[in-house]
């Protein structure tokens, strides 16, 4: 695998240190959203300074780091002006361009690397990949036909009945259910290939989901490897609503299961930083049903947010170890967990006008840990923050979690 060759030697880049041209120990980010903000804060924590390159000058992370870049992510100056700031580099965006990240690590070291982040950024790759190394995962990906031309949704349409229903995807750029359309029909099918502009996509086979969980891996450049215990993920819309981070969330050796495939999976490429990989658990007559994985996103995920407050070493945490080269703790889990996401329509009532959000009453409850990106306007759908608890025990997590979405008016409470 063309991956391996980015495994080099990493000299560690310590945190709180000057060079000799007075120059502060500096982390850069590519991209200036919520999951960029959370690596800033983490970074900053240990005593880096650090820079983020994001053309929004209101952006979530360019508004707490050090530096803000305020550029394109192709654009040769700002690159430039990041490769001189920072020592390491690291991204929050999968969909950044592949010679940004190429053209970076000719000159600093760069986690991931432009290779793996080229395959998470495809799912036609991404697939392949899960192929690839079914054998030591365990595990696959739901049946599914590549759809690129015509001659080939024909032969779709003609030949691969058994994918229907199913869900038509667009092989590039989406995310939170973006690009992707269920048919029913071969008719259905063409029309909705159509619609997505006959781009490159996969038709998949919708699966009886009985439930979805995520693992988050974490790799440093000398191989070394940790993981967090999968954590349950109920998706509203398409998009990660609520995550259950405790003992009994999964069933354990579905869990294990789980841990065991996304290593092998992150170990396969010799990824670098924080991998989390998504999989469906499906009715396959078994007592806990199957695995199935799902997709991947190269770097830090929103399903680990809880990771913050409830663990000792949180995924933002290690996705700074392991791009400065420092060593990688087995993160512990010190306490029970219940993210909510808080997206924008919490900031609308049931009329659609505007409503500030009952904090006062949110931030009474015991074990809330409030997280706002610091986006300005909020629209239904859009991810402006989320809601950690934490607590002694897992009923009582629950408990809480339930008044909170109760007072913030979320969807599925019945899934908490
Ligand atoms: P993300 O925000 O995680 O990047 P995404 O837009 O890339 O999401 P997917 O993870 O592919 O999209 O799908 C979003 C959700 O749609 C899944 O979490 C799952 O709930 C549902 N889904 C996707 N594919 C299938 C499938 N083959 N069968 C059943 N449900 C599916
Ligand atoms: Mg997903």
């Amino acid at each position: 695998m063309s991956a391996a060759s980015h495994e080099v030697a990493m000299t560690p880049i310590f945190p709180g240190s000057v060079d000799t041209a007075g120059q502060r120990a500096t982390l850069g980010v590519l991209g200036g959203g919520q999951l960029g903000r959370m690596f800033v804060h983490a970074a900053q924590r240990l005593g880096y300074f650090t820079a983020v390159l994001e053309p929004d000058a209101q952006s979530p992370a360019g508004l707490v780091s050090h530096h803000h870049i305020q550029t394109s992510y192709d654009d040769p100056a700002g690159l430039a002006e990041l490769a001189q700031l920072c020592q390491a580099i690291t991204t929050e965006f999968e969909n950044v361009p592949a010679q940004t990240l190429q053209m970076l690590a000719q000159t600093r070291p760069v986690a991931p690397s432009a290779a793996v982040v080229g395959i998470a950024q495809n799912r036609i790759e991404e697939k392949a990949h899960f192929a690839a190394c079914a054998e030591v995962s365990g595990v696959t990906c739901a049946p599914y036909a590549v759809i690129e031309t015509p001659a080939q949704l024909q032969v779709v349409q003609a030949e691969r009945a058994d994918l229907l229903p199913g869900i038509l995807k667009t092989a590039r750029m989406g995310y939170d259910g973006k690009g992707q359309i269920r048919v029913k029909s071969a008719d259905e099918l063409a029309a909705a290939w159509a619609e997505l502009g006959g781009v490159a996509c996969v038709l998949e086979k919708m699966l009886p989901l009985t439930a979805e969980c995520s693992v988050l891996v974490a790799r440093g450049w000398d191989g070394q490897v940790v993981s967090f215990a999968p954590q349950r993920n109920v998706h509203e819309a398409g998009i990660l609503a609520v995550t259950h981070a405790y003992e009994g969330a999964m069933p354990a050796a579905l869990a294990e299961r789980a841990r065991e495939a996304a290593v092998a999976i992150a170990q396969h490429i010799s990824y670098v930083g924080v991998l989390c990989v998504e999989f469906f658990v499906v009715e396959d007559g078994s007592e806990h049903g199957g695995l199935v994985v799902n997709e991947m996103a190269p770097r830090p995920h929103n399903s680990g947010h809880y990771t913050i407050d409830a663990c000792d070493v949180s995924q933002f945490d290690l996705q700074v170890h392991a791009m400065a080269g420092l060593p990688m703790p087995q993160p512990r889990q010190h306490s029970p967990a219940i993210m909510l996401n808080l997206l924008g329509d919490v900031w609308f009532n049931a009329d659609g006008q505007p409503q500030e959000p009952d904090w006062y009453a949110v931030l009474s409850l015991p074990g809330t840990h409030l997280h706002l990106y610091g986006k300005l306007e909020a629209r239904a759908g859009r991810k402006m923050g989320h809601l950690t608890i934490t607590g002694p025990d897992v009923a009582g997590v629950k408990a809480v979690a339930h008044r909170a979405a109760e007072l913030l008016g979320l969807p599925g409470l019945d899934a908490i």
